[in-house]
């Protein structure tokens, strides 16, 4: 049900999965990535040679797709594309700038509602993103809009891609971020922005602790209303 779901949207490396997915925890529902399902399809189209920002080279590989999404034992949530799993694949740099582009294609979008809003009929969910709370779940619970400095984003995304043993620098970081938010804001269809009813938590200055009880103590009174 829409009502009971949180809807947590944020620009790239504000710390929205690490903190869905404790906030997740912490209310006993499903944390949905949707994020990983738009890098499913950027790696479709790389796979497959397409240009992501083509609509007509895309529309026709969704026709075909076999996506599918589930959970392991350890509650993390697996993609998986014609049955093999990518999981780990779709977190390869690269991944990210093509996920933005074939995310700014109607198509694409259009074909990926209906998937996002069937995982919040049949669960209780903390879903990230970029438009849940405006477009996916526009009548979920609790709406926190995630956001952070471009510098302090970069950082944590690249401790993130070191941690995972991919080699980066700090100023490639940084560019990738900043370009890859501008697409997502001035894109036509279903730009990144906050919702009006969403609560804006901006940390820059906080550490992961804070952040997070930042979060829990804001959604929890969001959804007791
Ligand atoms: O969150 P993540 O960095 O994995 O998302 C990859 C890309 O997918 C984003 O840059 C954005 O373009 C797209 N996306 C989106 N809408 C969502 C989630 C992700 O457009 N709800």
């Amino acid at each position: 049900m829409q009502e009971k779901s949180v809807a947590i949207d944020g620009p790239a490396g504000a710390g929205k999965s690490t903190l869905a997915r404790a906030l997740a925890r912490e209310l006993g529902y499903l944390y949905v990535d949707t994020g990983a399902i738009y890098r499913t399809v950027a790696l479709r189209a790389w796979e497959a040679g397409a240009d992501p920002s083509d609509p007509e080279q895309i529309a026709p590989l969704l026709k075909g797709l076999d996506l599918r999404m589930d959970y392991g034992a350890d509650g993390v949530q697996r993609m998986y594309l014609s049955g093999r799993d990518v999981t780990e694949a779709i977190r390869v740099h690269q991944i990210s700038g093509l996920a933005s582009q074939v995310a700014a294609l109607p198509p694409v979008r259009d074909f990926l509602l209906d998937f996002q809003r069937r995982q919040a009929m049949e669960h209780d969910v903390v879903m990230d993103g970029r438009d849940i709370g405006t477009v996916v779940l526009p009548h979920a619970g609790a709406k926190v809009f995630l956001t952070a400095a471009p510098e302090a984003r970069a950082r944590r995304r690249l401790l993130e891609l070191k941690q995972r043993g991919q080699e980066a620098e700090l100023e490639t970081v940084l560019r990738d971020i900043v370009q890859r938010d501008e697409q997502d804001r001035n894109r036509a269809v279903a730009p990144l922005r906050q919702a009006e009813d969403a609560v804006l938590l901006d940390t820059t200055e906080l550490g992961l602790e804070e952040s997070l009880k930042a979060l829990i103590s804001l959604v929890k009174g969001r959804l007791a209303q």
